[in-house]
């Protein structure tokens, strides 16, 4: 039994409620590139993230749990257990890795920003206590990032949840909102 702390009757129902995050880095190469385009259009579509020999960027990933405060241990989680968990199903899958080709949640997918987030999420929530999953932030560059809040947010999460993906954030585009399990990766 935790031990009541003095001056507060605090049931666990009204436990303080809290975001914790985790940031890890990985550099990792892709290339974006739709077989079904010609070279042209998809220099058009995806820029200098077309090329055709592919290229790297230093990715900066942010796992944000959302849960109540145990008073047993005074966390939300152990973020010890957090990092590990990050580490095994995302940096050791994609660090110095090609994107197009290694991490198994990428098959079959276009490693943009927003599909690279969804995949992380995916294979995060698998391994993590049920429920804290909040957010996913992923850096492509220090400019942009992505933020996905699961597939059963509604689609302009970001607005009403923290206004931070308000500021800059390049959201999933309607279109790429996973209802299906394997998005196909066409944006
Ligand atoms: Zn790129």
């Amino acid at each position: 039994m935790p031990r009541p702390a003095p001056g507060s009757a605090r049931s666990n129902d009204a436990a303080p409620v809290l975001d914790i995050t985790r940031r890890v880095e990985f550099a990792a190469a892709h290339r974006l590139h739709r077989p079904d385009l010609s070279d042209a259009a998809n220099a058009r579509l995806y820029g200098p993230c077309a090329h055709k020999g592919g290229h790297g960027h230093n990715y900066v990933l942010e796992v944000t749990l959302r849960g109540q405060v145990d008073p047993a241990t005074g966390m939300v989680i152990d973020l010890k257990e957090l990092k590990a968990v990050m580490e095994r199903e995302v940096v050791a899958k994609c660090d110095h890795r090609n994107l197009n080709l290694d991490p198994d949640f990428l098959r079959g997918v276009i490693p943009t920003a927003e599909n690279v987030a969804v995949g992380c999420w995916r294979v995060l929530e698998r391994r993590l206590p049920a429920g804290l999953l909040h957010r996913v932030r992923l850096y492509e560059s220090p400019r942009k990032f992505v933020d996905f809040y699961g597939a059963s947010a509604p689609r302009n999460a970001g607005v009403p949840l923290a206004g931070a993906a308000a500021n800059g954030a390049v959201r999933t585009p309607p279109g790429a909102t996973p209802q299906s399990r394997r998005p196909r990766g066409v944006r």
